[in-house]
Formats: structure tokens, sequence, C-alpha cells
């Protein structure tokens, strides 16, 4: 008998080896068959048809659960789909399962906060990146992820608080943000009449971005409500400098400070000063003002039709008409008046801003693009007109 069973032992072992062997190439043939779907959902991935992606990676998650990647792709393309409560609930079912390593519980974190993010529900969202901030690995995207929020909140000093962290962990520079961020609790602390608060978020302001033409406005308007014009004057001729695009913001205002001190040649010295380096339709329009108000109708008359045959602006253009017409000519040509109607129609309907970053179009003046979300993008537009040749 126990022969018999010695004789049965290298069976035993070889039946052994043969099961062994069939779960061997089970296995590998699942693997196989599953690598070969991801591929396939991959491939449609980067042909760009998110519809057979999902339809894959699904049929791939309903058989293998437990497969961490293929759940992350799979929510992923629900978010962009725009299927958001698909992607956060594929998210977050990811999250609570205990299989997970550290590293796929962090990513899939991440990807939860995106979710919430695109849904609107920044208070879940700002939670999660909270946490990953901690995380070495992904402390920068989450930093970048909560100064979204918080100014998507209007909480501009944790906005500030975090890009300083930003910087400090060798991440973006964001000066230029930081100092916007400092001009709205400027412009928060002069609404509620705390001017000199408003002043010290000002001069913080500048110390961030030397060149935010923004603080100088606010500093300008400052001092025009306190009575200050001199340093009103200061403030806005700083903004010329600092950033010529935004000089029509404060023609009207500096306009206003020299005629309350009294020192209107200065006003027409400083605009001539300016048109040195910019021919733009405002400034031409000011100095017809300042024309019309200090020399006479001939005067502002001669200066627009030599500045209009170098440099034609629309609202030049509009001005030269007015005078013209003023003048009495409008009984002899009637092409005045039509020129007049036109010339002011196509001023009234054209847009006055306009975003360098992504060329979103607006009538005011927003510091922040609404379309592609960038900080001192939106300028006045310009109003020279094109010369053509000959
Ligand atoms: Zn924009």
């Amino acid at each position: 008998m126990l022969e018999l069973l010695w004789l049965l032992l290298p069976v035993a072992a070889a039946s052994g080896w043969w099961v062994a062997r069939r779960e061997y190439t089970g296995r590998r043939r699942r693997t196989t068959v599953r690598n070969a779907e991801y591929f396939k959902g991959l491939n449609y991935l980067i042909e760009d048809k998110p519809d057979q992606a999902i339809e894959v990676f699904t049929r791939m998650a309903g058989v293998d659960r437990n497969t961490a990647e293929i759940h992350l792709a799979l929510g992923n393309l629900f978010r962009r789909r725009g299927e958001v409560d698909r992607a956060i609930h594929v998210h977050a079912n990811l999250i609570t399962r205990s299989s997970l390593t550290a590293e796929q519980r962090r990513r899939a974190m991440l990807e939860l906060g995106e979710d919430y993010l695109r849904a609107g529900l920044f208070d879940r969202a700002e939670e999660l990146f909270r946490e990953l901030v901690e995380q070495p690995d992904h402390t920068q995207v989450a930093l970048a992820r909560l100064i979204h929020i918080f100014q998507q909140e209007k909480d501009w000093r944790q906005a500030i608080t975090h890009c300083d962290r930003l910087k400090e962990i060798g991440g973006e520079s964001k000066q230029r943000e930081t100092a916007h961020f400092c001009c709205e609790l400027a412009e928060e602390a002069a609404a509620g009449g705390q001017d000199e608060e408003a002043r010290s978020w000002l001069r913080e302001a500048l110390t961030r971005d030397p060149d935010c033409a923004r603080a100088n406005l606010l500093l300008g308007r400052l001092a025009m409500r306190a009575g200050d014009y001199r340093a009103a004057i200061v403030a806005f001729q700083a903004v010329e400098r600092q950033d010529r695009g935004y000089f029509p913001e404060v023609i009207k205002p500096l306009s206003s400070c020299y005629d309350a001190l009294g020192q209107l040649d200065q006003w027409g010295a400083y605009l001539r000063e300016v048109q040195q380096r910019d021919h733009g339709g405002r400034i031409t329009d000011a100095l017809v003002d300042w024309l019309l108000r200090q020399e006479g109708e001939e005067a502002a008359f001669r200066f627009l039709e030599r500045e209009l045959q170098e440099y034609p602006t629309l609202l030049g253009l509009r001005r030269l008409v007015e005078i013209q017409l003023g003048r009495g000519m409008g009984a002899g040509y009637a092409d005045l008046h039509v020129l007049h109607c036109v010339s002011a129609q196509m001023l009234n309907s054209a847009a006055r801003y306009r975003c360098a970053n992504c060329g979103f179009i607006v009538k005011s003046l927003p510091w922040c693009c609404p379309s592609c979300q960038q900080w001192n993008t939106i300028k006045p537009m310009p109003d020279l007109v094109m010369k053509t040749s000959g």
C-alpha cells in the first residue's frame, strides 16, 4: 500500500503542475485580454474618441473591479464629457476601497477634487485639496487649485497666503495676481470708508508688483476723494509710465484734478508730452477739449487737420466733423451730417475693452478676464485707424 502511495506521488505532482499551469495560462490569457482592452481604450483617447474609450473602460471596470487605473481613467473621461455626477460617483467609490495604495488614494482624491471644482462644489473641493497640500508630491497642484477656489470665493487673504506658499516651495511666482488681490482688498476697504486701510493694501500691491497700474489708479481715486489733487495727479501719471494701455482710464480724472488746481496750462503741457509717445484717439480727443477751452476753435481745427493726416482715428474724425458743423459748414456739405452720424454710431457700438490673452471683448473693465481668468489682460482698445498706403 505504501509503495502504491509512493507511486502516486509523481502523478500528484504532475497533476498539481498541470492545474497550476492551467491557472497560469488562464491568468495570462485574462491579463493579455485586459491589456489589449486597456490599449484599445487608450488608442481611443489618443484619437480623441472619448465615447468609444468610455465604452471600453466601462466594460473593463465591470469585469475587473480592482484596477484603480481603469476607474481613474473612466472618471476622468466622464468629467471631460461634462458628466460630472458620474465622474464624482466613480472617483468617490474608488476612494472607499481598502485595496488602494496610498498613492492611488491620493490620485483619486485629486481627481475627485477636480470633479467637485467642475461641479462648483467648492467647499468639498477645498477639503480634499487642503488634505493633499500636505503631500509633497501633490502640494503644487493642490495649492494651485486652492488659489483658484479662493479667487472664486473672493477670499483674497487666503488667496494671497496660498500664492506665497506656492512661491516658497519653488512654484510659479504670482506677483501680478497677488497685487490684484491686494487691490481687491483695497476696494473692499474703500467701499467701507476705510481709506487708510485701502491705501495700505495698495502700497502692498505696489511692493508685490511695481507695474501694477490698477494700484496707482485706485490711489489716485482715493487722493481725489480726500481732495488731495496733487497726490492724485502723481498717482494717475504713474499709471501712464507703468502701462500706457491704461492711460485712457485716467484722462478724465487727471483733467478734473488739473481743473480743480487751476493748472490748465500744466494739463495741456502734460497731454502734449504724452502725445509724443501715443497718438491714440482718446489723447487726441483730450487735446481737442483743451484747445477748444484755451485757444479756441480755429486752433483745435488746425490741430485735428494735422493730426489726422498722420494718425487717423475715428474719435478724431468725429471731433473734426463736429467742429466743422459747429462752424456752419453743414449747410454746404450735407455729407458731414451723415459722416457725423456714422462715426458717432460706430463709436457708441464699439467694444471698449479687449483681453490680450484670449480676445474676449467687453464694454466695461474687469481686472480679471471672465473668459480666460487671467489678471491684467483686459485693456482699453486702441482706436488708432491704420493708414492705407498711398
Ligand atoms: Zn481673456
